[in-house]
């Protein structure tokens, strides 16, 4: 009996230790998955999405396509308010291989609500991807051409939100806050924001020295052009001097044609003369791109091809 007794209290003690072990245990496992950093918040979407592209956070995952597209998931406001990095992606330049050609159509000031369509009609007859750089004042007024822009795989840029240069190039905190406000309004209609950019007027005409580095650290991408149509030199430029000056601006000399256009009131025969246009840069022997991270500055020379090896010495 006194032999049972002591073996039933080591069975008691055996099983109260186990639980005591046990519930430690889980003590000490919940307390290392307490110490343990919380998973990121999955963040949104990025890669190729529906035709075109949106940015890692930190812009690791460019493509390297001339063809496509790419936007930014957040707004700058939200790259400070979540702690990740503003400055622009710095990815090599692309240039066709020796011997091609790529030229970028690029349409200013719109969208709006008859050309800009038109524009798009031509465009998605020839199987061509162009980018439109838009103001946010015209956003508003034509949210639904926006829309279309993005939906049909166009690239779409920042170009300020009213297009005053009195306003926009006494300091770069104007120019920057019109961005801010005009990115808001993209994204809320698209979903993205756009990180490229083309200045009213011109970077080489309207920015002094501290916009184009301040404007980069705060994530965008100015480009000038170096071929156009003159559209806006003047009112009612008649079509037969937009397409002699397409032909003499593309020359056959330039293997990156960045060509400035208009697609907003007034340039109806910008529209008109697009498939002449387009025909006929098509006859230089050009590609169509659209402008992203990669697309070389307007001056930009081709980088001279790597030394050949020299011979090893015996
Ligand atoms: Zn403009």
């Amino acid at each position: 009996m006194k032999k049972l007794l002591i073996l039933l209290t080591i069975m008691v003690m055996t099983i109260l230790t186990g639980c005591g072990n046990q519930e430690n245990a889980e003590t000490a496992s919940s307390e290392t998955a307490a110490e343990q950093p919380a998973p990121e918040p999955a963040g949104p979407p990025t890669g190729m999405i529906n035709g075109h592209f949106v940015a890692d956070k930190d812009y690791s995952n460019l493509p390297t396509d001339p063809t496509i597209a790419v936007y930014d998931a957040y707004t700058l406001e939200e790259r400070l308010a979540a702690g990740l990095p503003t400055q622009a992606p710095e990815v090599p330049h692309y240039f066709p291989p020796e011997g091609e050609k790529i030229a970028y159509l690029t349409f200013d000031d719109g969208p709006e609500g008859v050309i800009t369509p038109k524009i798009l009609d031509i465009l998605k007859e020839n199987g061509i991807k162009a980018t439109f750089y838009v103001t946010g004042q015209s956003c508003e007024a034509h949210p639904e051409v926006l829309k279309r822009i993005f939906e049909e795989g166009h690239a779409i840029g920042h170009h300020s939100y009213n297009h005053q240069y009195k306003e926009l190039y006494p300091d770069e905190n104007n120019f920057l806050a019109q961005l801010v406000q005009t990115e808001a309004i993209i994204k809320n209609i698209i979903g993205v924001r756009p990180i490229m950019l083309r200045a009213p007027g011109g970077a080489d005409n309207d920015f002094n020295k501290r916009y184009r580095p301040f404007l980069l650290s705060k994530g965008y991408i100015e480009h000038d052009w170096n071929s156009a149509n003159n559209d806006a030199v003047r009112q009612n430029v008649p079509a037969s001097e937009l397409i002699s000056t397409i032909k003499r601006t593309t020359g056959d000399f330039n293997p990156s044609a960045i060509i400035l256009m208009h697609c907003c009131g007034g340039h109806m025969a910008t529209a008109d003369t697009l498939q002449q246009c387009i025909d006929i840069i098509k006859g230089k022997g050009y590609t169509f791109g659209v402008m992203s991270p990669m697309t070389p500055q307007p001056r930009e020379e081709r980088p001279a091809p790597p030394a050949p090896e020299t011979p090893q010495a015996k």
